[in-house]
């Protein structure tokens, strides 16, 4: 596996490579579900290629950037294993040098459900992915359904920008008891990790309430509610059910193919899921 660590280092090694190219950029710390995307990618394309940066505008005040978990030499070792072809690990000068601009793209969705609880976050998320596909130029980007809406924007902006990129959205890779994986799952305990499995149940509940024939928001909203463990989960900060194509909240009956997305706060932590409600 070929490492650039910076942008000289990315255009010499970009420029020996031959075929096409598939991209997944993570933050690191990589787990399960960015593997997914790794192998998602070496299926279909001649070449991938991985970054890891932890992007510190999608942050905001307050939030976890200084203590999110770094752990590099785990990482190539780990991509080494998966035979990753190139390894892109900028440093924020390479990101955003003094002299670039960055691109004017916004949707209406930065503002909702996740954006809402986090202002910024997904204009950061925007900034940092133009800018490295911009910077690897690849024919495919692998992105996971665990951040649905971070997918939904970005699929947009690939869309309205008509950047020559092909979305692969990949399925939620999961622990055995439902835990979607995350790096910030790291900031929990064992026992914490058992204990938000229950977000997952909760998301089946309603699921299994949909399927039984529930097309009402509230009431298959109401069935993950009630399974979740008040005292478990101290706050759900929020509940949503939105058409998939559009991510506008379904008003009253659930009448097209859709998706409950939720966050909860465990603690410190904040965690996010998501289940198909399809019809
Ligand atoms: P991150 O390193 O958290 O920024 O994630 C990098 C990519 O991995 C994003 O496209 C995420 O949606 C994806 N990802 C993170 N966790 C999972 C998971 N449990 N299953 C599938 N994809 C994931």
């Amino acid at each position: 596996m070929e490492i650039a660590k910076n942008n000289f280092e990315l255009n010499d090694l970009l420029q020996n490579i031959n075929g096409n190219l598939g991209f997944v950029p993570t933050m690191g710390s990589l787990h399960e579900g960015h593997i997914s995307l790794i192998e998602s990618s070496k299926k279909l394309f001649d070449n991938t290629v991985v970054s890891i940066f932890v992007n510190p505008t999608q942050f905001g005040p307050g939030e976890d950037f200084e203590k999110y978990p770094r752990n590099e030499n785990n990482d190539i070792a780990v991509l080494k294993r998966h035979k990753v072809d190139l390894l892109y690990l900028p440093s924020a000068s390479d990101v955003y040098p003094n002299d670039y601009a960055p691109i004017s793209f916004t949707s209406p969705l930065t503002n909702k459900l996740e954006g809402a609880l986090r202002p910024g976050h997904f204009d950061g998320v925007i900034q940092v992915v133009y800018r490295l596909l911009s910077l690897v130029n690849p024919d495919g980007i692998f992105l996971g359904k665990k951040d649905a809406q971070q997918l939904k924007i970005l699929s947009l902006m690939i869309d309205q920008l008509t950047l020559p990129v092909k979305v692969h959205a990949c399925e939620i890779i999961r622990e055995n008891n439902g835990l979607a994986l995350s790096s910030r799952n790291a900031y929990l305990s064992k026992n914490d990790k058992v204990s938000a499995s229950t977000i997952y149940k909760g998301l089946l509940s309603a699921k299994a309430e949909f399927r039984s024939g529930s097309l009402d928001t509230e009431v298959v909203t109401a069935a993950f509610i009630d399974s979740i463990d008040p005292s478990i989960i101290k706050n759900i900060d929020y509940v949503s059910i939105v058409d998939q194509a559009t991510f506008t909240p379904t008003n009253g009956s659930i009448n097209s193919d859709a998706l409950m997305l939720v966050a909860v706060r465990f603690g410190s932590t904040r965690l996010i899921d998501n289940i198909e409600l399809t019809i």
